[in-house]
């Protein structure tokens, strides 16, 4: 315990809070916040028309280098739209880490699609861009330019990387095997806004990228997502399809495919745009803190998670590994028992009931994170 009493009291004395809870992330709001929802709500423009929503389309545009940016929802909503376009349906896979929140299992379900479970990289927690390779080569067979399973003879149309808790994968040479197979790729960036791998903006290197304003996320509008591409056909489609595909006219109600109503509100953009202000500040201060983290984990000899070589990191949620799976559960129990939040990693989307009966390759690193990794509080500072 003596162990564990020192990362508590380094943790209280990080955040000035000497016996308050502790969250693990809570939302800042230190700016134009109320001013902005004030102004929306004055112009009676809160819902899925006005001014906010475009704004922030345009400054998410601006800050991650992204041609075209169209809001949703919630990130979940995001994904799933970034799936279906790029022609995921039921009778296809898509290939994901086993590693991430259920939002990325889930909206390949939402297509009638089955997910294929590949490990993770030992150094970013992210897609292993050998096992995606290794997977590929081994279950694969190429027809008219297209991967089959060979199991399953269903295609293969798309592969979802998750830049976990922030830290970019390794998604160049991702890309590079997508390319290879003819796969579509999409990013589930909702943990990394923010975080830049070789100097371009995570959610950029496929041909969709993800994000999510969710409140415990690095920047947030209450619940929100947004798809970012270069593609201006896909921006296009994304935008008609999350705003049930009504076919523009004055007054008449046509419209031309299933669509969703996915679009994010006025008042939620609001919010986002106040935040965006904020988002080069947080991020430096998330920086700042993790650097703490590691200099006081590297003291205790003890294995904190750190930005991928040629990656600025988010640093979304900033995570532990510690010795094995006892260990782990004592942190979390002593932890949550002194009122400073600390959660373990996700179960692996392998062991859920949903998806227990899907295809994955060896799963060594997931397993060996999934029994060790602990996110520790990683909010601004007030
Ligand atoms: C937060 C998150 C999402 C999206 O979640 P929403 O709550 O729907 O915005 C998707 N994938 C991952 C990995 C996430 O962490």
């Amino acid at each position: 315990m003596e162990e564990f009493d020192k990362i508590l009291a380094f943790i209280r004395n990080l955040y000035n809070e000497p016996n308050n809870f502790i969250p693990l992330h809570a939302p800042v709001f230190k700016g134009n916040e109320k001013k902005y929802l004030i102004d929306c709500i004055d112009s009676t423009y809160v819902s899925s028309v006005g001014k906010y929503v475009s704004k922030f389309e345009q400054m998410i545009a601006d800050y991650t280098g992204a041609k075209y940016a169209v809001a949703t929802v919630n990130g979940t909503a995001a994904l799933h739209i970034a799936l279906k376009l790029v022609g995921v349906n039921s009778n296809t896979h898509v290939i994901t880490q086993p590693l991430t929140f259920i939002a990325t299992a889930n909206a390949i379900n939402y297509c009638g699609a089955s997910p294929i479970f590949v490990d993770v990289d030992k150094e970013t927690l992210g897609l292993s861009p050998i096992s995606l390779r290794k997977y590929l080569n081994e279950n694969t067979h190429i027809k008219n330019n297209q991967s089959y399973h060979i199991k399953s003879n269903k295609p293969i149309t798309a592969c979802v990387p998750m830049h976990t808790f922030g830290h970019p994968c390794k998604i160049d040479e991702i890309k590079k095997i997508c390319e290879e197979y003819n796969i579509a790729l999409v990013e589930d960036a909702a943990e990394s806004l923010g975080s830049f791998y070789k100097n371009r903006h995570t959610g950029m290197f496929g041909d969709i990228g993800t994000l999510s304003f969710n409140g415990n996320k690095t920047i947030t509008t209450g619940g929100g997502g947004m798809l970012i591409t270069n593609n201006e056909q896909l921006s296009i489609k994304a935008k008609h399809i999350t705003t049930t595909a009504k076919v523009p006219h004055e007054w008449d109600y046509v419209h031309d495919i299933i669509g969703y109503n996915y679009r994010l509100t006025n008042l939620a953009a609001a919010l986002g745009c106040a935040q965006m202000e904020q988002l080069p500040d947080i991020i430096q201060e998330k920086q700042i803190n993790a650097k703490k983290y590691s200099d006081f984990f590297s003291s205790l000899k003890m294995n904190f998670i750190e930005q991928p070589e040629n990656c600025i990191s988010n640093y979304w949620l900033n995570a532990l590994i510690l010795n094995n799976k006892e260990e782990r559960n004592n942190f979390l129990k002593y932890s949550n028992e002194n009122k400073v939040m600390t959660r373990p990693i996700w179960a692996l989307m392998n062991t859920l009931p949903m998806f227990k009966d899907c295809f994955h390759s060896d799963l060594n690193n997931s397993e060996w994170f999934a029994d060790r990794v602990v996110n520790i509080p990683s909010s601004v500072i007030k």
